[in-house]
């Protein structure tokens, strides 16, 4: 009889080969143009938040890269947080109250 234990366990180390790299995602948003249709994704710095005093006068704007037309959605809570964490240009559309 023999005995046989094969210790088959490979040591890769994955920490190894991201030593010293920084993984920098850049950040983009999915956007749609209503006009062609057309969908792509944009940086944040090809995008512009508006917040407004209401939920109606808060928006986010970018221009379509296909067709030229300046687009012009509504922003939710979730959307605005999203853009101003992602580093996009954000104007506040105070009014005084
Ligand atoms: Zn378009």
């Amino acid at each position: 009889m023999s005995e046989s234990s094969v210790a088959g366990v490979r040591g890769m180390s994955v920490a190894a080969a991201f030593a010293g790299m920084r993984s920098v995602a850049p950040v983009v948003f999915r956007a749609g143009c209503p006009d062609c249709r057309g969908r792509f994704e944009l940086a944040a710095s090809a995008l512009r938040l508006a917040i407004g005093a209401s939920r109606r006068s808060t928006f986010y704007s970018f221009t379509c890269p296909d067709c030229g037309a300046a687009v012009r959605k509504p922003a939710g809570e979730r959307i605005v947080e999203l853009l101003t964490g992602g580093g996009v240009r954000t104007l506040r559309l105070h009014s005084t109250v």
